[in-house]
């Protein structure tokens, strides 16, 4: 059979395939500890699971708006509002199942064939096939660790060009746990309007920061950077809600418009239930972050300090998200048992073969010097795998 041409451009997540082969080996009974996760190792708090009871109890089942309930959209714009200074209406809001739901329909309702969306790598893995699957050109433009992974203004005007549509940010950001502050997002802003190009603003990790960061979302810097962003988050990552599939998008209205019209030839509205779960998790109690994230916290000091303490590894303090990206590049060149490691990939089987720990390879993000650990897992399980980690880098000569 022949399958269309575009999904030969396309390729699996590599972050779930590695989780699944962490999985399998764990079910045929080896003893795998997984730093391949990309969600919280935390249930979802109680008032949210009974939100959700009561709305199955109370016939809340059925077809709702396809860009999601008034309701919801209201404690969205409410969210916004407290917590980005951002002013939205309902027309300018949509919600769809996740928030890499939201990011495809953008990708569908912004691309075409010929355009270059810049992407600054270390990227997260879903963008470059989003862009690709909708015909447009990814531009990947290297960042340095030296400079927080952001980009430079000066190196992204100088990938710019007539064809550029859009730049996507993600602050904090999966892999590298760093953000942007304000100072850098205000030369961003001033870029983007003076050269006309979208910015999309991926901010899903906006609630898991530390060391008193302060998240600001690049819309919330003038009405004309407004205009040309595209405020993508959700629940998934703050409430631990990754398998309920909520996301939401603020942004101009005739943009939000068309990811509505895709969405309903798609997918419809995202489920009645989840959109009732969501109401309670952006409107009741949120005591519950600030617990996740002062245990978040532990985990992020004690494996950062492991890290650097391992000779040749050295790993930059993340300020948000659940990842630790150390670079691991000094140990490439070795080789055990007579198998030379020469990439992240390499270095990233070795360690599920002989440590039995899964890692991501940074190759999969766009950097081949760095693998990336979640402390998404408890600390005993952040300990272990640790212990094996050092003792099996420690065995290639
Ligand atoms: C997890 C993640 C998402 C997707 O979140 P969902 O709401 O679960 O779809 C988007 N962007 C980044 C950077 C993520 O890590």
């Amino acid at each position: 059979m022949r399958l269309s041409k575009k999904t030969y451009s396309v390729k699996p997540s590599p972050t779930l395939a590695i989780d699944a082969k962490a999985k399998s080996l764990k079910a045929s009974g080896v003893d795998v500890i997984s730093f391949g996760v990309g969600e919280p190792d935390f249930d979802t708090p109680e008032n949210i699971k009974e939100a959700a009871i009561k709305a199955i109890r109370s016939g809340f089942t059925k077809y709702t708006p396809v860009g999601g309930t008034d309701e919801l959209k209201t404690a969205i714009i409410e969210k916004l509002k407290k917590d980005n200074g951002l002013i939205y209406e309902k027309n300018e809001i949509i919600v769809s199942c996740g928030a890499k739901h939201c990011l495809y329909n953008i990708a569908e309702a912004l691309y075409d064939a010929g355009d270059e969306v810049i992407l600054p790598a270390p990227y997260w893995v879903s963008y470059p096939d989003q862009i690709v699957l909708n015909g447009a050109a990814p531009v990947m433009v290297k960042t340095e660790e030296g400079n927080s992974f952001k980009i430079k203004p000066e190196i992204l005007e100088a990938n710019l060009s007539k064809k550029t549509k859009a730049l996507i940010l993600n602050s904090p950001s999966n892999p590298t746990g760093l953000a942007y502050d304000r100072k850098s997002l205000e030369a961003i802003a001033e870029i983007a309007v003076k050269h006309d190009f979208y910015i999309i603003s991926d901010e899903i990790y906006e609630k898991l920061i530390y060391d008193g960061f302060e998240h600001v979302s690049i819309a919330s810097l003038g009405d004309e950077i407004k205009q040309r962003t595209l405020v993508v988050n959700g629940i998934s990552k703050s409430y631990a809600m990754t398998g309920w599939r909520i996301g939401f998008a603020a942004g101009p209205k005739d943009i939000i418009n068309a990811m509505t019209n895709i969405q309903s030839q798609s997918t419809s509205n995202p489920t009645s239930i989840s959109q009732k779960a969501a109401v309670e998790a952006l409107t009741g109690t949120q005591d519950f972050i600030s617990k996740m994230v002062s245990e978040f916290d532990k985990r992020r000091k004690y494996m950062v300090e492991r890290l650097n303490n391992i000779k040749g590894v050295s790993c930059i303090k993340p300020v948000g998200a659940f990842y630790a990206f150390p670079n691991v590049s000094s140990y490439y060149g070795r080789s055990f048992k007579g198998n030379s490691i020469k990439s992240s990939m390499d270095l990233s089987t070795y360690l599920l073969d002989e440590a039995k720990v899964a890692v991501v390879p940074g190759a999969a993000f766009g950097d081949d010097r760095y693998i990336r650990l979640s402390y998404a897992t408890s600390m005993e399980n952040i300990q272990k795998g640790l212990d094996r980690i050092e003792s099996a880098l420690s065995n290639l000569k």
